[in-house]
């Protein structure tokens, strides 16, 4: 893996798997955890063949945060676009769901700590990145951009 060196901007995901994800049991978290990971991790066709979790934080629908990649090393999260950017995925399918309050209110919390651990200056939805080639981070984050992405 290729080192992070310092960040300078922050990118939002959703899982977006086709099912949502809508639990706030820790044990149900771990398991929606390990499945990302086996998608990163297991070698193709099966996963992507990655070397680890291509984000550095989730954030649960119960607004649990929990440390993924290590931020020591580059995500694995936009094309053409990891270099600097912290990579954090919001737990569930924001096309088919709206966003719980405890959620959004942790992906700000998680926000503006990173902004005062580093010198963040941008934070994109990966759609945003991406020139709209994916609707990531689903509608219902989208809907909320302006609250969740200001200082
Ligand atoms: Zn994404």
């Amino acid at each position: 893996m290729s080192p992070l060196g310092v960040p300078t901007r922050v990118t939002i995901h959703h899982t977006g798997f086709p099912a949502g994800f809508t639990s706030c049991e820790p044990s149900a978290i771990k398991i929606n955890l390990q499945s990302i990971l086996m998608l990163h991790t297991a070698p193709p066709p099966e996963g992507r063949g990655w070397a680890d979790i291509g984000y550095h934080f989730a954030v649960d629908p119960a607004g649990r945060i929990w440390a993924l990649r290590s931020l020591a090393y580059q995500g694995a999260h936009v094309r053409n676009h990891n270099e600097n950017n912290i990579g954090v995925v919001a737990l569930g399918n924001f096309d088919l769901h709206d966003l719980p309050d405890l959620q959004f209110t942790a992906l700000r919390q998680l926000l503006a700590e990173l902004r005062l651990a580093f010198p963040i200056t941008d934070v994109f939805g990966h759609k945003h990145l991406a020139d709209n080639a994916t609707n990531c981070p689903g509608a219902a984050i989208v809907a909320r951009w302006p609250q969740l992405s200001s200082r």
